[in-house]
């Protein structure tokens, strides 16, 4: 036993090993190989190997700076679509009480409370100025 741990050892050392983005998509292939036995499309099967055969092939990489930096962009997609989503969920929360809209000049996403008629809006970020109905 404690010869074939030491041989797992020898044969990871200097090997890049598992990460988050590595989690993701082992999680995701299982995900998608029991998709594609409820939807019986051989398309999810495939996607699925590919994802498997990426992770492997992350694991046992010996280019670690590379992976490394993978793993970093990996985290910063997931916290822009994770805010991104937090957003959204915000706006559904406070659809009955506020109204959003986005400033024209800087694009700035402005909150504004509903029902007090046509209002003047200054953007806190670039200090234009428009009227809006809330
Ligand atoms: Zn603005």
């Amino acid at each position: 036993m404690t010869a074939m741990k030491e041989k797992l050892r020898r044969f990871m050392a200097g090997r890049y090993g598992t990460d988050a983005l590595n989690q993701f998509l082992s999680i995701s292939s299982i995900v998608l190989l029991l998709f594609s036995l409820v939807t019986r499309l051989g398309l999810f099967t495939w996607v699925a190997f590919g994802l498997l055969v990426w992770c492997n092939y992350r694991t046992f990489s010996r280019n670690i700076s590379k992976r490394t930096e993978e793993n970093y962009k990996f985290y910063t997609l997931k916290d822009r679509l994770t805010g991104r989503l937090g957003g959204y969920q915000k706006m559904w929360a406070d659809r009955k009480t506020h109204r959003y809209y986005r400033c024209p000049q800087c694009r700035q996403q402005l909150r504004v409370p509903k029902g007090r008629g046509r209002i003047q809006i200054t953007c806190p970020r670039c200090g234009t100025q428009f009227i809006k109905k809330s």
